[in-house]
C-alpha cells in the first residue's frame, strides 16, 4: 500500500534521513525503531507532507505523496499523531474531531460527521469529555483525541509517532489494547515507538533507523536480537 524509496531529508547540512526504503502492505503494522535523533520523525513527516523529502519517492497505492502539501496527503489516505500533541485547544474535543472528519480521506460533514465522531470517542473513552476544550483535558486524554481526530478521516495508513509516550503503567497498558484493536480491523498503521514491549506485542515488522540511515528491517524478533540494532542502541546516550 506504501512504498518508501531512497527516501532522504537534509536540514542545512544535517542528513536526518538518508536513503531510506521499505513497503507497508496492507493490514500491516510496520514499526520504525531507532535512537533519539536517528530520522524517525522526520520520515513520519515526510509521508504525512509536513516536509517535502530532499530527493526519493513515497507512493501510497501507487500516487505520488512526495512534496505534495499535508491536506492533499490527508486527503489521498494518511492520517497521523504528532509527537507533540498538536490540537486547536480552545475548540471542545468533538470540534477537533469533527475536523478530522472534514480534512480526512473520507470526507464528513454534518450529521453524519458528528454520528461518526460520536462513535469514535466512545470507543476511545472520551464521550465524558466530549463537550470541554481540548486545554481542559489530562495528557492521555489529547493524546486519545488526536487519535480520534486521525481515525476521524478514516485513513488508509495511519502514522503515530511515539503514541504511547509518557503514559503511565497503567495508561500504557490500555493504549496497547487500543493499537491492538486498530490492528485486528485490520488497519495498516506506522508505528514510530520506543516502548519495546508494545513493538513486540504490536508491529508485524520493523524498519531500524540509526543517524538517518535504515540499518535493519524484520521482525522485532529479528531486529532486537540483530548485533548493529543493539550496538546502535548501546551507542546512544538516551
Ligand atoms: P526522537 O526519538 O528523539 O523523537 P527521531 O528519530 O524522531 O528522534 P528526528 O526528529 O527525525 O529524530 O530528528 C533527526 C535529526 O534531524 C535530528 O538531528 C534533528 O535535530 C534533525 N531535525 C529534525 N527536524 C528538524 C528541522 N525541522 N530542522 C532542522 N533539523 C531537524
Ligand atoms: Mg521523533
Amino acid at each position: 500500500i506504501l512504498q518508501a524509496r531512497d527516501v532522504t531529508k537534509r536540514f542545512g547540512g544535517l542528513v536526518a534521513v538518508n536513503g531510506v526504503s521499505f513497503d507497508v502492505t496492507e493490514h500491516q503494522v510496520m514499526g520504525i525503531i531507532g535512537p533519539n535523533g536517528s530520522g524517525k520523525s522526520t520520515m513520519i513527516n515526510m509521508i504525512s507532507g509536513s516536509f517535502a523529502p530532499s530527493a526519493g519517492s513515497i507512493q501510497l497505492n501507487g500516487r505520488e505523496l512526495a512534496g505534495q502539501p499535508a491536506h492533499k496527503v490527508a486527503r489521498l489516505g494518511v492520517g497521523r499523531t504528532f509527537q507533540l500533541v498538536r490540537l486547536l485547544p480552545e475548540l471542545s474535543v468533538t470540534q477537533n474531531v469533527l475536523a478530522g472528519a472534514a480534512f480526512g480521506h473520507r470526507r464528513r460533514w454534518g450529521p453524519e460527521a458528528e454520528r461518526f465522531a460520536h462513535t469514535l470517542l466512545d470507543r476511545l473513552g472520551l464521550a465524558q469529555v466530549a463537550a470541554l476544550p481540548v486545554s481542559a483535558l489530562t495528557y492521555i486524554d489529547t493524546k486519545r483525541v488526536e487519535l480520534a481526530r486521525a481515525l476521524a478521516g478514516e485513513p488508509e495508513v495511519l502514522l503515530l509517532d511515539e503514541w504511547l509516550a509518557g503514559l503511565n503503567p497503567t495508561e500504557l497498558s490500555t493504549g496497547i489494547d487500543l493499537i491492538k484493536s486498530l490492528r485486528d480491523e485490520g488497519r495498516t498503521i506506522i508505528l514510530v515507538e520506543h516502548v519495546m514491549d508494545a513493538i513486540r506485542s504490536l508491529c508485524d515488522r520493523c524498519v531500524v533507523m540509526s543517524s538517518g540511515t535504515k540499518i535493519a528491517e524484520g521482525t522485532p524478533a529479528e531486529v532486537l536480537s540483530d548485533r548493529e540494532v543493539i550496538r546502535a542502541y548501546l551507542g546512544d546516550d538516551d
